[in-house]
């Protein structure tokens, strides 16, 4: 196989890097498989595959759990090809091809929508992002799949988050597994316990043919960038810090938040007794953090509100 090839080009070191990274990743993905109840006994499972590092990386480990999996399951990759000038067409089914896997390329002219609908200068990912969700869903259908895999990733997800609350006013992020806008499909994101910094690691050592994803023209979104860069200077100053957070998006408290569609804050008295550690909840503990050497301080949660305020 032609990856198997490529992999022969590295360095005995190299080779013990891959092998450690694709065991950790391979962990990550089979565990939030498991908690999530994303693969099950017969599924057949799309994967939308970009030619990014992250869906690499995903049909990649995919394809690898496949082989040890205590059930079957199909996995048909799928990319769509928007007709976007410069798109290499031959990568992604040469690729393919030597990873002996089910594979289609869908080609719809979705670029030509986008620059006619869009004037100049202005963002073209939402709708570009609308008319690929719509025609992978179709094709979901057509396919006979049950579950849609895409390669988002941890970071993806916290981003997503951070940018939720400080521009669209809401505590939401990316779900793990949700149905699909048209009500027709199990979306899945395999990755969701992976982190963006070990994906960039791993596509370099499987020398993945990635295929730049700003062929499209398109500016980047600088919201997401500065949301990024925030959290990288958070990582360097505060080691643990976004682990924690991720930790923190599995462990919801609603009783401590302040939406009456969560939680019933207008029935309580003082005979609902104390809900959920009460206030004491908010004193810091060595349960707060993801390890006790990384529990962020009170003062240091002071000085991340003044970066959230600063950069805001
Ligand atoms: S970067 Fe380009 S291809 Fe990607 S979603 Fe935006 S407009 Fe579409």
């Amino acid at each position: 196989m032609a990856s198997t090839l490529l992999t022969n080009t590295l360095t005995s070191q190299q080779k013990t890097q891959l092998n450690k990274l694709e065991k950790r990743l391979r962990r990550h993905v089979g565990q939030a498989i498991a908690q999530y109840n994303m693969i099950e006994d017969g599924d057949k499972i799309m994967v939308c595959l970009s030619g990014g590092k992250d869906s690499y990386a995903l049909l990649s480990i995919l394809l690898i759990l496949k082989e040890s999996a205590p059930i079957h399951f199909d996995i048909v990759a799928v990319n769509l090809d928007q007709k976007q000038p410069g798109f290499p067409e031959d990568v992604l089914p040469n690729y393919l091809a030597s990873l002996n896997v089910d594979y289609k390329i869908i080609e719809e002219d979705t670029y030509a929508i986008v620059k006619e609908k869009i004037p100049e200068g202005k963002t073209t990912c939402s709708l570009c992002s609308r008319l690929r969700r719509a025609v992978l869903y179709r094709v979901a259908k057509e396919l006979n799949a049950t579950k849609i895999a895409l390669g988002h990733h941890r970071d993806d997800m916290i981003e997503t988050m951070m940018l939720n609350m400080f521009y669209g006013g809401k505590l939401k992020a990316m779900p793990a597994k949700l149905v699909s806008d048209n009500g027709e499909h199990v979306v899945i994101r395999p990755l969701a316990f992976c982190k963006e910094s070990e994906l960039i690691q791993y596509a370099e050592l499987k020398q993945f043919p990635i295929i730049p994803c700003n062929l499209c023209g398109s500016q980047p979104n600088l919201q997401r960038q500065n949301i990024k860069q925030m959290l990288n200077d958070w990582h360097d100053k505060f080691p643990g810090r976004i682990e924690s957070m991720f930790t923190a998006m599995q462990n919801v408290v609603p009783s401590h938040l302040c939406d009456n569609n969560l939680f019933d804050f207008k029935t309580i008295t003082v005979d609902s007794g104390v809900i959920n550690g009460g206030d004491v909840a908010f004193d810091p503990s060595d349960d707060l953090a993801v390890t006790p050497s990384t529990a962020p301080s009170y003062h240091q949660d002071n000085a991340q509100q003044l970066d959230i305020v600063e950069i805001k």
